[in-house]
This record gives structure tokens, sequence and C-alpha cells, in this order.
């Protein structure tokens, strides 16, 4: 696996990044909802708007596959499986922002994808949400 912050390749199971020191428990730990609030959770406080950026090339196999892939009309897959990962990635690095300033959920998270159009083939990927503490409701 590897640190959302700064992508060190770490061991599975650790709790702390080596080289940066995140805590990656922490992070595994935060709840992540599109809603503003989380069933069964109270915020106790708002800490503020996180979000995490996934930059993305396609590649020319990837675009290669998505080629073939769509002459034959299926699903293209090569590019669908990259934008699934840059989402996990974006989420990922959301999550470690909202951990470092000390929250244990966000709320309202959105995920956006831009484009950058051109031929470029750059795909950025935006994961926005609201960090906040919850406790369970009593
Ligand atoms: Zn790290």
């Amino acid at each position: 696996m590897k640190c959302p912050v700064c992508d060190t390749e770490v061991d599975e199971g650790a709790r702390f990044c080596p080289r940066c020191g995140a805590s990656l428990e922490d992070v595994k730990n935060i709840m992540v909802s599109t809603t503003p609030t989380i069933p069964g959770y109270r915020i106790k406080k708002v800490i503020g708007i996180v979000t995490g950026l996934s930059p993305r090339t396609r590649g020319m196999l990837g675009r290669f596959i998505a080629g073939i892939e769509t002459i034959f009309g299926g699903e293209i897959r090569a590019f669908t499986t990259e934008i699934e990962k840059a989402r996990m990635e974006a989420l990922e690095r959301m999550k470690a922002k909202a951990a470092a300033l000390g929250a244990n959920a966000v709320v309202g998270v959105d995920l956006e994808t831009s484009d950058l159009g051109l031929g470029a083939g750059i795909i950025v990927i935006t994961a926005t949400g609201t960090a906040v503490m919850v406790e369970p409701e009593t």
C-alpha cells in the first residue's frame, strides 16, 4: 500500500508512514459520506473544507485499448479502471488531510472530474468535502 499523503510505499498494516509520519490508522478510520450528515452520528465540530487531487494521464496503452473496445461496442474498461483508481486516490488524499486536521469524518463529499482536453489526455479528479468531528448519537 501507499501513503496517501506522500505516496511512499509502506508496509501493509503499518500504522504510521515512515517518511512523513502520517497516521495511516486515522486515515483508514475516517468515515466519508456524500450526505451532509452520517446516520447515527452527531457532528460535534466542523473543522473545514478539505480537498484531494488526483491528476492522471491515460497513457498510450490505455488509449489504445480504449480505442479497440470502443470499436467492439464494449465498455471502455481501460478508461473506467483508471478513473476509478484516480477517484480512490483523490478520496484517500482528502481523507489524509482531514485526519491531519484531527477530523474523524468527511461529509458532503463531492467528486469532480475535469478533462484538461486539447488531446492532452490529462484528467484531474478532485474530491472535496467538509472535515468534521463526529460522535455517536446517544
Ligand atoms: Zn507519508
